[in-house]
């Protein structure tokens, strides 16, 4: 990556997680902004670099960054079942009729997104843990800033003749459903905005893998 890339990996041969200096600027980090929407941003960024490292494919190298299997029979098979409800997750999420994600395609990146944006939620209440209550900014508290800042980070258009492309070969889902698919998951999503049960962010199943 050069450093103007706007964008991150992890690579399980170092065992390493890179953001070049073009992604560490607005709307993934500000130094204006406040915590939460660096969180819901850059924190949900790297927490999903991070989480490549227990995935499908990182689990695979161990911490010294060999092919080596160091998980229980036990633990893999609890990730696979718990993964297999992603899967069908994204398996419903359709950008015309009749053409949906393929949910084992887009596992990993998946995963990533969902761990990203939990792991990054449980680190920002513990910064503000026995620190002043931060203040609404434009009607929006701490938690819905930060679910907020992933949308507008995360989110873009993209034409559907791209989107058609995509379903078929990109490890990625779709950017829309990179903001709906993990947080529809999260509890903390539908009590940040009241969300009345069967709304469209409140799904019946809530997967959980991490
Ligand atoms: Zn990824």
């Amino acid at each position: 990556m050069t450093p103007a890339a706007s964008d991150a990996y992890y690579n399980p041969l170092l065992n390493e997680i890179v953001f070049p200096a073009g992604i560490l600027q607005p709307p993934a980090f500000d130094l204006a902004a406040t915590d939460a929407v660096n969180y819901g941003a850059i924190g949900v960024v790297i927490g999903h670099e991070i989480s490549h490292g227990f995935d499908d494919q990182g689990a695979k190298f161990d911490a010294q960054g060999r092919l080596e299997n160091w998980w229980t029979a036990a633990d893999l098979a609890e990730f696979r079942r718990r993964g297999q409800c992603v899967v069908e997750q994204f398996d419903g999420y359709f950008i015309e009729p009749g053409l949906h994600h393929n949910g084992k395609l887009v596992l990993g990146e998946a995963i990533g997104d969902f761990a990203g944006a939990r792991i990054a939620y449980r680190a920002l209440q513990r910064a503000q843990q026995g620190r002043p209550r931060p203040p609404t900014i434009d009607g929006l508290t701490p938690d819905q800033q930060f679910f907020v800042s992933w949308g507008q980070f995360r989110g873009d258009a993209i034409r559907m003749e791209t989107q058609r492309l995509m379903i078929q070969g990109d490890p990625h889902p779709i950017a829309r459903f990179r903001v709906i698919g993990p947080l529809s998951n999260m509890v903390e999503f539908e009590k940040a905005f009241s969300c009345p049960a069967r709304s469209p962010m409140t799904r019946p199943v809530r997967c959980e893998v991490w």
